[in-house]
């Protein structure tokens, strides 16, 4: 069981007092289906030029700010805590490039038998390496004993690749022999002792299912140790993850196929799914309608609803700055809307650091936020 009573009232409190004091005009009276709120969250620092401007950030209608692990401070959770707003972290699972050019055993190796090069630059890491598990879980501990946060969200938490584009590139890993010697135990399959490209063409073609399936418990199984950990240090801390937001059948089932993340396994652990449906940057600039499709379908494949008190929550993170194509001001209150549809209870922006020059976008983004739980269905 990881989800407890606590953890419920935590994040769900802060919607009923906004929303029940500040937000709803007396006029607007809450139908008795509506969720039980909608949290609205900042990704990506704490969002000083709403202080600048004379607000608070519960005025401006923000309940949640998520901040990288590194840029954590007692300073800046103090002055979100003196916000009144839910502070989480975001922690880098797979990706921390600097422990692999320390650490050459540590790359992912290729179908070729060859390190495999980062895609695009993005630069992942051998799922087996037992000393990058460790550093990371230490890391991970460390994070939870030290700050009295909210909660923590998984971030890069698959195979190496780069899929954040509306083109990914998926380079089939990790071939190293560690990896093939677990595979073998695991599995009870014997390779033959022929060279690392053949045994890459057998995994991939006569053993793929099992070869997949090895894979995504490798995974999972990263995301059972720290949800351990967090029921050690900090019970009461939500542990997300912000993941991949393609269906089973999107990009030829790629997701579980490639990325190695299997979603269903990893609800055993998991409070809060943040999928990145960032419609703009993925090719779907002119529907955004596409967000809310793929949060419907993850809430089909997760058996969510978005009802109050579910152990399972959906928040995902809508891309609201410009990062390779552009998201027009215009579009940020149905970017928003779409993120909040049911089955979700959450959305939060993706990024602040790409808006804090931008007036115009923070503007819509306080219009949207603060009458967002009226206009949920
Ligand atoms: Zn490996």
């Amino acid at each position: 069981m990881h989800l407890t009573p606590p953890r419920v009232a935590l994040v769900v409190l802060p919607w009923l007092v906004a929303t029940g004091l500040a937000v709803v005009a007396a006029d607007q009276p809450l139908a008795p289906a509506a969720p039980a709120g909608v949290v609205r969250g900042i990704y990506g620092g704490v969002p000083q030029e709403i202080l600048d401007s004379g607000s608070s950030l519960r005025a401006f209608g923000v309940d949640a700010v998520w901040l990288g692990s590194g840029s954590i401070t007692d300073e800046r959770l103090a002055l979100l805590r003196q916000q009144q707003v839910q502070v989480y972290a975001e922690f880098n699972t797979m990706h921390v490039a600097d422990y692999v050019k320390a650490h050459p055993d540590a790359a992912p190796v290729g179908s070729d038998g060859q390190v495999s090069p980062p895609p695009n630059g993005w630069q992942g890491v051998c799922p087996t390496h037992e000393g990058y598990r460790q550093s990371r879980m230490a890391a991970f501990r460390e994070l939870l004993t030290r700050f009295a946060i909210d909660g923590v969200w998984l971030d890069y938490h698959h195979a190496h690749a780069s899929w954040e584009q509306a083109v990914p590139e998926m380079p089939d890993t990790c071939f190293c022999t560690r990896c093939l010697q677990r595979f073998q135990q695991a599995t009870g399959i014997t390779l033959p002792a022929v060279s690392t490209r053949e045994r890459a063409t057998r995994l991939l073609s006569t053993h793929r299912d099992a070869w997949v399936r090895w894979r995504l418990g490798v995974f999972t199984d990263w995301v059972r140790e720290f949800d351990a950990i967090r029921d050690e240090v900090r019970p009461t801390a939500l542990l997300g993850t912000f993941h991949n937001a393609w269906s089973d059948e999107d990009q030829q089932g790629a997701r579980l196929q490639k990325l190695a993340i299997d979603l269903r396994a990893q609800a055993a652990y998991i409070d809060v799914f943040s999928p990145m449906p960032y419609h703009a940057r993925f090719g779907h600039a002119d529907d955004p309608a596409w967000i809310s499709r793929q949060v419907q379908w993850l809430g089909r494949h997760l058996g969510v609803e978005g009802r109050p008190g579910e152990r399972h929550r959906i928040w995902p993170i809508v891309q609201i700055a410009d990062w390779g194509t552009p998201v027009p001001v215009a579009q940020i209150d149905t970017v928003l809307t779409e993120g909040a549809r049911r089955p979700s209870t959450g959305v939060m922006v993706f990024n602040w650091g790409g808006l804090r020059t931008n007036p115009d976008k923070i503007d819509a983004i306080g219009r949207t936020f603060r009458a967002l739980p009226t206009r949920t269905p």
